[in-house]
């Protein structure tokens, strides 16, 4: 029997996982796609956000300024990249001028530090690409990016390698309450566990039903993106928000953490919670609306987009509690933005909730808080490529020609702990693919790679799981 079960392998599933494996605790999390982060993690704008834009005294206010601070931390115990880039959120006439002002004062009353409001010469002074309209913004020195699936990966790795059990590919389908817990059946499997923590994203309400806690629903949005190659990258220096307006946040405009250009999203409310696809006009529409803000975005530079559902909860705050149909079952649900931000935070409210509820948690003596550091090949310099060549030549053998990855990384991510499986696998915890040419020359090699390391035959090799199978047979 399990302490606890966690449904859901996001970025708020990984971060609970990580958390409570500081604690003498049997954890299982439960993932049904292939790979950690498949779902909303992998399809967000990335930013950590400063903190000024929810309500006071909400949960999201309180966890998103909280989980903010907690990023430089856990970044650099899992050697993950972050960088605190600072945003704007820019005002065009005096009606966004004043909303700005209302984000200054939440902020303030949420406790976000160092906000100030700045004319347009002082952003013009930082920000040399934005349109001539502009007469003054708010700027946010505490916002920054990540990557949220590596993030989610690495968090994934620790908490394994702290004795958390990771299954994938299990889909929970029914839950059952036992007299000491619950009974978790899965496609593959049944567990039994004493508590439960729903962090199934835009699932989390169905999963919720099961256990007949009916009191909320999540409601997907999807929003979509367009990426840019490196070269647009630097257009901009920092997170550029347009001011809120009745209708809605506007398009934002961000470098990425590894440097390339973001920009997006839309929002429109879907009722498939797969429906992850993009459309030309939603895109014409994204690319039209980052205008107000930014001139002259090279869209030439796309190298791909792609779209992300937001977890809407019909109570309007994540919704972070002990069910009150359920004891023992914890819902971590509509966990929308600033979702990403919060999760450090979310992760300790969680904890404190379980400890409550449970009497104790045990510190545990041997907890690992540093991962096993990554070796990003493109960073060293030339010495420490040399020695790292000579003590490993897959180093010397660079497979993605776009972002300079080689043999030896991608052997790395494929036998670490909760390492990848899939092409996708590979892309999004070393970037082979994620470059101009998105997998075009070094797809086949990295299906080699698995192949060999795996033990499997090239033609088992998927791009992301399930059935997406890339060869269906052998020519030669
Ligand atoms: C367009 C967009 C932009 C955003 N931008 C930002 C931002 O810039 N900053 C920010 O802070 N936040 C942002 N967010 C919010 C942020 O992305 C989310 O809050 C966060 O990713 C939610 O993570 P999660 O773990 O709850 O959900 P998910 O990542 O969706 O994880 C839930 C997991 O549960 C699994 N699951 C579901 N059902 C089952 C089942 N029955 N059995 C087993 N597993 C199951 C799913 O496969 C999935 O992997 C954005 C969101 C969107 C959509």
């Amino acid at each position: 029997m399990y302490d606890v079960a966690i449904i859901g392998a996001g970025i708020i599933g990984t971060f609970v996982a990580r958390e409570l494996s500081r604690y003498d605790l049997k954890i299982i999390l439960i993932e049904k796609d292939t790979d950690i982060a498949n779902g909303t993690t992998k399809a967000n704008s990335a930013v950590v956000h400063a903190g000024y834009d929810a309500e006071p005294g909400t949960l999201k206010a309180k966890l998103n300024v909280l989980g903010n601070s907690m990023f430089d931390k856990v970044c650099e115990e899992l050697d993950v990249p972050f960088k605190r880039i600072g945003s704007f959120v820019i005002a065009t006439d005096e009606e966004e001028m004043k909303s700005i002002k209302e984000l200054y004062e939440r902020g303030i009353k949420n406790g976000v530090p160092n906000m100030k409001i700045l004319n347009r010469d002082e952003i013009k002074a930082k920000e040399k690409n934005l349109n001539e309209e502009i007469i003054g913004a708010l700027y946010a020195p505490t916002a920054g990016i990540v990557c949220p699936w590596e993030l989610a990966v690495a968090l994934a790795e620790n908490a394994a390698d702290n004795g958390t059990k990771i299954v994938l590919d299990r889909k929970v389908t029914d839950i059952r309450k036992k007299e000491d817990g619950y009974c978790l059946y899965m496609d593959k499997e049944t567990i039994e566990t004493k508590y439960v923590i729903n962090c199934a994203g835009v699932y989390a309400g169905e999963i919720s039903k099961m256990i007949g806690d009916n009191t909320f629903e999540i409601l997907p949005r999807r929003g979509q993106y367009n990426v840019l190659d490196k070269s647009a990258g630097n257009i901009v220096k920092h997170v550029i928000f347009q001011a809120p307006t009745e209708y809605g946040k506007g398009v934002l405009v961000t470098p990425t953490v590894h440097g390339n250009l973001l920009v997006g999203p839309d929002a429109e409310d879907i009722n498939d919670r797969e429906n992850t696809a993009t459309t030309r006009d939603r895109i014409e529409f994204i690319r039209q609306a980052s205008k107000k803000t930014v001139k002259s975005i090279p869209f030439n530079a796309t190298i791909t987009s792609f779209a992300g559902l937001r977890a809407r909860p019909s109570t309007g705050d994540f919704i972070i509690e002990e069910s009150k149909k359920a004891p023992g079952f914890i819902n971590v649900a509509g966990i929308e933005s600033p979702g990403l931000s919060a999760a450090p935070a979310i992760a300790e409210y969680v904890k404190d909730i379980l400890k409550e509820i449970s009497g104790a948690l045990k510190e545990k003596q041997n907890f690992i808080s540093n991962r096993r550091p990554v070796i990003r090949f493109v960073e060293l310099n030339d010495e420490e490529k040399e020695q790292l060549i000579k003590k490993d030549p897959r180093y010397g053998r660079i497979i993605c020609r776009c972002e300079s990855i080689t043999e030896g990384e991608i052997v790395d991510v494929i036998n670490r702990n909760v390492g990848a499986r899939t092409v996708d696998g590979v892309k999004r915890r070393v970037r082979p693919g994620m470059g101009r040419c998105q997998g075009g020359f070094c797809g086949p090699r990295v299906m080699e790679i698995l192949a060999r390391e795996l033990g499997k035959e090239i033609m088992e090799i998927t791009k992301d799981g399930k059935d997406s199978y890339i060869l269906t047979s052998k020519t030669k």
